[in-house]
């Protein structure tokens, strides 16, 4: 059986970041980060338009799942705020978790990411506009790394942890069990123990994650979900607006 002092189900960049943390300030620490996905290099999906021209439903999908998980091959838009995205300030303050968002900036700046910007969407005239037709403009700082940089940076990450942590692929955790003090994690072809475990699968393995915890006996609650909504109109329609919001007023580090 493997065993580890840490082991993290999910290599999305919630797995990732926790394992980079840990070997950061306990590098003592033994990790296992076990991901049911590809790792980046192997997350092709077969639709090639010629002969697969729509989904096969893959036991797991390469753009949702694998190293990067489910926005490695997005656009790459880091929003640095508390008015959307989530809600990590209620659990650590708003001040602590905007420092928290910064610093993961800078780790990825730090990775591939310098060549990229930092923009703000702040307009006071339009802000005050929106409120007038009970309209809520959120704040917030974008780092844009678009696609290409974005999978440099995980590329990097990853080569920056393969030496540290084991990172196992292919592999989906189907249950997780307590054994005295220790956890027993269960996949198709193997068993791996561990004093403590980070889930981190994010939204496509939030029902598993769910039931664990239910089998765990730990609490869970929904969080918020934001939904973005993509209306296209004329340039000239909306350019008042997307010119003096759309990344137009840069942050120069
Ligand atoms: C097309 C697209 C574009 C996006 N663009 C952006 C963007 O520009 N900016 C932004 O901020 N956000 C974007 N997002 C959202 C962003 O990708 C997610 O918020 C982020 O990936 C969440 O990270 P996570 O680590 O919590 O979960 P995920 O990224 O979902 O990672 C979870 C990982 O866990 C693995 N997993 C699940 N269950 C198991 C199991 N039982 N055993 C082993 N492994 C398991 C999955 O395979 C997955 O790789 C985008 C999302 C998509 C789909």
């Amino acid at each position: 059986m493997n065993s580890y002092n840490v082991a993290i189900v999910g290599a999305g960049p919630g797995g990732i970041f926790a394992a980079y943390e840990l070997k950061k300030q306990k590098p003592e620490l033994s990790v296992v980060v076990i991901e049911k996905g590809s790792a980046l290099h192997r997350r092709k999906c077969p639709i090639d338009g010629v002969k697969i021209k729509s989904c096969i439903n893959c036991p797991s999908c390469s753009i949702m799942n694998g190293f990067g998980g489910a926005g490695a091959f997005s656009d790459g838009k880091y929003n640095i705020t508390n008015e959307f995205g989530g809600d990590l300030y209620k659990y650590v303050g708003a001040d602590e978790a905007i420092e928290l968002m910064e610093y993961v900036d800078a780790i990825n700046v730090e990775n591939g990411g310098a060549e990229s910007r930092l923009f703000a969407s702040e307009r006071l005239d339009i802000a005050k506009l929106c409120l007038q037709n009970d309209l809520h403009l959120l704040k917030a700082k974008v780092r844009h790394l678009g696609t290409d940089i974005n999978y440099i940076v995980l590329e990097n990450l990853y080569n920056q942890l393969k030496d540290q942590v084991d990172f196992v692929f292919n592999t989906e955790v189907q249950t997780i069990e307590r054994e005295g003090e220790r956890f027993v994690l269960t996949c198709p072809k193997e068993q791996f123990t561990a004093d403590k475990v980070i889930i981190s699968t994010g939204r496509s393995g939030s029902k598993w994650m769910e039931s664990i915890c239910q089998s765990l006996s730990i609490p869970t609650e929904s969080s918020r979900i934001d939904i973005g909504v993509r209306v296209e109109v004329p340039y000239d329609i909306f350019s008042d607006m997307t010119d003096a919001l759309y990344e137009s007023k840069i942050v120069y580090r």
